[in-house]
């Protein structure tokens, strides 16, 4: 019988209480970002509801705004199922989300929408690495914060050894970014050339 969350607080709780936290090398490793001594925050019990996400619902969604309008929502790339955004504010080479056209979670996609997205990841990596000097995308669906799905996307630069991993979306906020227009050139590079693999439209201008 799989545990409930309260099964599953109650347990780990009386874990810690009577060992602690398990050790942890973190500071160790190459790839993290901080120096110092960590401390863990001691574990909340779960919540009794889910706190609703950002346009649950589809209700003020700002995907779903940028799905009925790609151009107008500033996306670099769309067909008729998905789109994909850059993140203009990015510090890495390579930042980009994924998303539907609809307002759908993963569960909710269709067998075609599930298919298309695959041949889009795939395509992605291969059309980004044929523009720019990375090694290959990351792929990431935390999903906490919107119920529209986006999938997260993310490069380091070639050699970049220190952020391989992990922690890669967390050394993207610490380091600066670039300006906006330097950003917009090079996905233009990128989602031609994804063009090129898969079809679908790019912005005009
Ligand atoms: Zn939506």
């Amino acid at each position: 019988m799989p545990e409930t969350p309260a099964q599953w607080y109650a347990r780990v709780s009386a874990a810690l209480e009577a060992d602690g936290y398990r050790e942890s090398d973190l500071q160790q490793w190459s790839s993290w970002p901080w120096t110092g001594t960590l401390t863990p925050k001691p574990l909340e019990p779960p919540a009794e509801v889910e706190p609703d996400r950002h346009g649950a619902g589809g209700v003020d969604c700002r995907s779903c705004a940028t799905g009925l309008d790609p151009q107008a929502g500033g996306a670099v790339w769309w067909d008729d199922l998905f789109y994909v955004g850059a993140g203009l504010d990015s510090s890495l080479p390579f930042a980009a989300f994924l998303m539907p056209r609809r307002h759908a979670d993963l569960g909710d996609l269709t067998a075609a929408e599930a298919a298309r997205q695959g041949e889009l990841l795939t395509a992605i990596e291969d059309a980004a690495r044929a523009s720019l000097s990375i090694p290959r995308i990351q792929v990431a669906r935390w999903g906490d914060g919107g119920e529209h799905l986006h999938w997260w996307l993310y490069a380091r630069p070639t050699g970049m050894l220190q952020l391989r991993g992990t922690f890669l979306s967390h050394w993207d906020d610490l380091l600066p970014g670039r300006a906006t227009e330097e950003v917009r050139a090079d996905a233009r590079l990128w989602a031609a050339e994804l063009v090129q693999r898969v079809g679908g439209q790019l912005p005009e201008g």
